[in-house]
């Protein structure tokens, strides 16, 4: 059903609704509310207590009184009385609260007491007829919204879409799960995470979703896991006496880490064994190198090569790089990506086929069906945070069994990796080149904001360019203080009036975005506005400076990758984390920021400040965001899934039999991320 029919939408509520993502009933079933409001404790009038937030029962003794107290602002007042005493409520500027509110009828108040000395009031509250049951009395959930639509409003369509689907939807656990993990049916659930009667009943509805969500990883995974095993016997690359040619011809020394971790690559490629590794480095640290030793010896080996990245301007700068390295060595490097021609990307096809091509570099165009090789031995995938299991797993079908290699600049501690990347072995870059200069970072309030101006101007003025990132790409009523690039754009426009500003975000169509980051790269424009979208490594070594807008929003790892854009080329670089919060975590974070330069550290000094939960809301990974569970607070939940999918798939290890045919599609779904910069 289109959702403008739905009871209480309408079109133009509807075009609301489509913009937060949801089109049906079954979106608006399965958009959950991110808090509660207990409104359902009530209190007699002598028994409230100044501060506390309550719910109580009143008939309204008097008639509203209007103080006018400034030109444009007037007091509304009325007292209200139970049998234990009297109380009073106010509002401002509510001109229609006179007619709403009658004398002599009873309503609910929910709202924050003030006792002053015995005298009660309550400012603006939540009211309505005593036992309307609808604002009042209960527990309300609040959902994350956008300008245009209330949290009454809301709640009401969320109503009618329960009431238009309640007790339909199928579950999608078999029957002895739900008995042996003794979780509610899916359908009371539904109605629980939205309206509860009882935070008992929350709980218990939370429960089975995040169950079921993390049972839904845990059996995804692990049948990637499987899957890996029966394809155990892979290549081997047994020919290695040309590697020191290659090393020999690199215009610096390898560091220890790229030494080491290449030894451990070399270990796998040389066994029969599929490698299956992740290499994690820090921005900067070689990984790039590390890669293309992989690939030259791959490539040595008699096999082709490719490596798959996020963008096509990283794909292209990847593919520059490493085609500079290799020619030398009679090694044909390809590129492909959107944006080759139709004519073109025949040819390299056809020559791909042929085995003309030893390397290819692209982006996903390289997941389409008809990009064949004649025979793929390595496949690499960059910034593997951006692409699901999924899509590498497409790369690696396209060869017998290729070895495969994934790279993350994401610092993420060794514990946490190995539950993300259950399925893959992990190698550790932990040292950067030497000679590397230190990026100086500042943290500093809005007072600081003429002088950071000043700042900036002066490094543009001298030919350099910055990269300022805010958090939001338009602005939104629900989060006040928080910039936005659109609203940003026009601020730095106009403070940088001299100067090229232009913006950047993830909304713009992927042509706009790779136009502004290559105009951007020439040194066409001075300022780049951006969302996060810049994080991933593109490569421009005039930036000298990134400021980053409500620096307190940010998961420090992000921070350290956002600094990891500037100190690129030879200038001195700076980094400025402008926050907004007087909170001690925020600050002591912002301290982390401006002493340490060691990705690993902050992260690891991150997660001891702010606690797991957090840590991996902002961090980006490979998984998909859960809804409701959480990989750390959720930890015996998670245990108990992860046992419980190993007796499915020993029940029904292709998850043929009807029984889980529902968890089947949600692996798919959960597994199926979108490739987003
Ligand atoms: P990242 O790990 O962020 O992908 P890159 O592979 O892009 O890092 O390397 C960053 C820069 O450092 C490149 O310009 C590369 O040539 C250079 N580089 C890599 N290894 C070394 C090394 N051992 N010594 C000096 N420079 C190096
Ligand atoms: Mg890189």
């Amino acid at each position: 059903m289109n959702l403008q029919y739905l009871k209480g939408v309408g079109p133009a509520r509807a075009e609301i609704l489509n913009k937060m993502g949801l089109y049906t009933v079954d979106d608006l079933i399965n958009y959950f509310p991110r808090d509660y409001e207990d409104r359902g404790v009530y209190k007699k009038i002598c028994e409230l207590q100044d501060g506390e937030t309550v719910t109580f029962n009143a008939f309204v003794a008097s008639n509203i009184t209007e103080n006018r107290i400034r030109r444009n602002m007037s007091i509304y007042k009325a007292v209200v009385k139970d049998e234990t005493g009297s109380a009073i409520v106010t509002w401002f500027n509510q001109a229609y609260i006179k007619k709403q509110i009658r004398v002599g009828v009873e309503y609910s108040f929910y709202g924050k007491v003030k006792n002053t000395l015995g005298r009660i009031e309550m400012q603006s509250p939540v009211f309505e007829e005593v036992n309307t049951g609808k604002n009042t009395g209960k527990i309300i959930p609040k959902y994350p919204l956008i300008y245009g639509i209330t949290q009454n409003v809301f709640r009401g369509i969320i109503e009618n879409a329960m009431a238009a689907v309640e007790g339909t939807y199928l579950d999608s656990l078999p029957s002895w799960v739900l008995e042996k993990e003794k979780l509610a049916d899916i359908n009371w659930c539904l109605r629980n995470i939205h309206f509860p009667m009882t935070l008992y009943d929350f709980e218990k509805a939370r429960y089975r979703i995040a169950y079921e969500e993390l049972l839904t990883m845990a059996l995804g995974l692990l049948r990637f896991k499987e899957k890996g095993k029966t394809e155990y016997r892979g290549i081997k690359f047994t020919i290695d006496e040309k590697m020191q040619d290659f090393v020999d011809s690199l215009p610096y020394n390898l560091t220890n880490a790229q030494y080491r971790v290449w030894q451990e690559i070399d270990k796998d490629m040389k066994d029969d064994k599929s490698m299956n590794r992740l290499v994690q480095g820090d921005v900067g640290s070689g990984k790039t190198v590390v890669a293309t030793m992989a690939m030259y010896k791959a490539v040595k080996n008699g096999y082709q090569a490719t490596l798959m990245a996020p963008t096509a301007i990283l794909a292209k700068q990847h593919y520059e790089g490493i085609k500079k390295m290799l020619e030398p060595f009679h090694i044909k490097v390809e590129l492909l990506t959107g944006d080759v021609t139709k004519k073109n990307k025949g040819l390299i096809l056809e020559a791909l086929k042929n085995g003309e091509i030893d390397i290819l570099i692209g982006t996903h165009a390289l997941l389409e069906e008809n990009v064949e090789f004649a025979n793929v031995g390595l496949v690499i995938t960059d910034e593997q945070h951006r692409f699901g299991v999924r899509q590498r797993g497409i790369l690696s079908s396209k060869g017998q069994k290729p070895d495969t290699l994934v790279m993350t600049a994401t610092p993420i501690p060794r514990t946490l990796a190995i539950i993300l990347y259950g399925d893959l072995d992990i190698s550790i870059i932990d040292e950067l080149p030497p000679g590397r200069q230190k990026i100086d970072t500042y943290a500093v309030r809005r007072n600081m904001e003429m002088r950071v101006n000043e700042f900036i101007r002066k490094e543009m003025q001298s030919g350099r360019q910055a990269y300022i990132v805010c958090p939001l790409v338009e602005e939104s009523e629900n989060m006040d203080g928080v910039k936005s690039v659109t609203e940003q754009l026009e601020y730095y426009q106009e403070v940088f009036h001299e100067f090229h500003v232009e913006m950047l975000h993830g909304k713009m169509r992927p042509k706009e975005k790779d136009e502004i980051m290559l105009r951007f790269k020439n040194g066409e424009i001075d300022a780049l506005i951006s969302t996060t979208v810049i994080e991933v490594g593109v490569d421009v070594p005039n930036a000298t400076i990134m400021v980053v807008e409500n620096a307190e929003r940010f998961g420090l790892a992000q921070l350290h990758q956002l600094r990891g854009r500037v100190g690129r080329g030879k200038y001195k670089s700076y980094c400025i984390l402008k926050y907004d919060s007087k909170s001690d975590v925020v600050r002591q974070r912002m301290e982390i920021m401006q002493k340490s330069n060691d990705g690993f550290v902050i992260s690891e000094k991150d997660l001891e400040l702010r606690g797991p939960g957090d840590f991996f809301g902002t961090m980006q990974h490979g998984l998909p965001e859960f809804r409701v569970a959480n990989l750390f607070t959720d930890m015996a939940i998670l245990k108990k899934a992860q046992a419980v999918a190993g007796m499915i798939l020993e029940r029904d290890p292709e998850l043929m039999m009807e029984e889980n045919h529902g968890l089947s599609k949600k692996i798919d779904k959960l597994f199926e991320e979108k490739i987003s910069i």
